[in-house]
Order: structure tokens, then C-alpha cells, then sequence
């Protein structure tokens, strides 16, 4: 993989393919005034196919958004041309603000303000449930 292109930034490799637009918008990369690039279907050993978004930048991530998005994409950063480090994700026990309850009788949905929190309640399936109303999330 060519990561010349960057000097300073992030390169988030592995993620499933087709999952990188999904992941563009969670983390809210349009927001960013620097360039970001998506390759899309890119020959891998380990996955036949994958995605891989680059970042013109070093920033802090929300890692709980990106394990839970995918906990099998890795995280590159790189400073002046070399990669300083490499993260390796999971899946977040809790996460917030991510996603939204479905559950129309759920506070979450009367009480606007909360926020919507979500736990891990079983890490092999990848379920999670509302925390308020144990309604499981729907992906
Ligand atoms: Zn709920």
C-alpha cells in the first residue's frame, strides 16, 4: 500500500469493503477543510477486498466509533512520511451518540437531551442494546 502520499496524518486500512462511506459520515470527515481520499475495492491478502480512507492530517478520532463501525480495521498514524503508529480496534462496551434508538416508547425519545447510550451485551453476535430500554440496535 502507498502511504508516501501522506506526510502528516491518518490512514485507516482494512475496513470491510463498501463500509467506508458508512464510516465517512459517522466520523464526520466532511467537517474536515483537509483532504481526504477513499479508495474503494482495493485487492487484499487478508480480505479479498477492502476500503481505505487517508486523512491530510493528524487528528483525534473517536476510536469507539471506529471499532464499532468495524473492529477490524487498523489505524495508521503517520509523521513525516513514516508510520509512527499502529492501532489495532475493538469493539466498544459502551458507545454514545452514535446511533439511535428505534423504540418509539423509549425516554430517549421523549427526553430529547438524553443522550443515547448503547451497551455491549454480547461481544461474539456484536449486539447492542439501549441502555434505557434494552432494545437491541439495528444495524
Ligand atoms: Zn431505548
Amino acid at each position: 500500500m502507498v502511504i508516501d502520499a501522506i506526510k502528516n496524518g491518518i490512514v485507516i486500512d482494512h475496513i470491510a469493503a463498501g463500509k467506508a462511506m458508512e464510516l465517512y459520515q459517522t466520523l464526520g470527515l466532511g467537517r474536515l477543510d483537509c483532504t481526504v481520499a477513499i479508495l474503494k475495492n482495493v485487492p487484499s491478502q487478508k480480505l479479498g477486498r477492502k476500503d481505505i480512507i487517508k486523512i491530510d492530517r493528524d487528528l483525534n478520532l473517536d476510536w469507539d466509533v471506529i471499532g464499532y463501525v468495524d473492529p477490524n480495521i487498523t489505524v495508521n498514524i503517520i509523521r513525516d512520511g513514516e508510520r509512527v503508529e499502529k492501532r489495532l480496534l475493538k469493539l466498544p462496551d459502551t458507545i454514545t451518540n452514535v446511533i439511535r434508538c428505534r423504540n418509539p416508547r423509549c425516554i430517549t425519545s421523549v427526553e430529547q437531551e438524553l443522550p443515547q447510550v448503547f451497551k455491549l451485551t454480547d461481544r461474539a453476535a456484536r449486539v447492542y442494546r439501549c441502555l434505557y430500554c434494552e432494545t437491541q440496535a439495528g444495524k
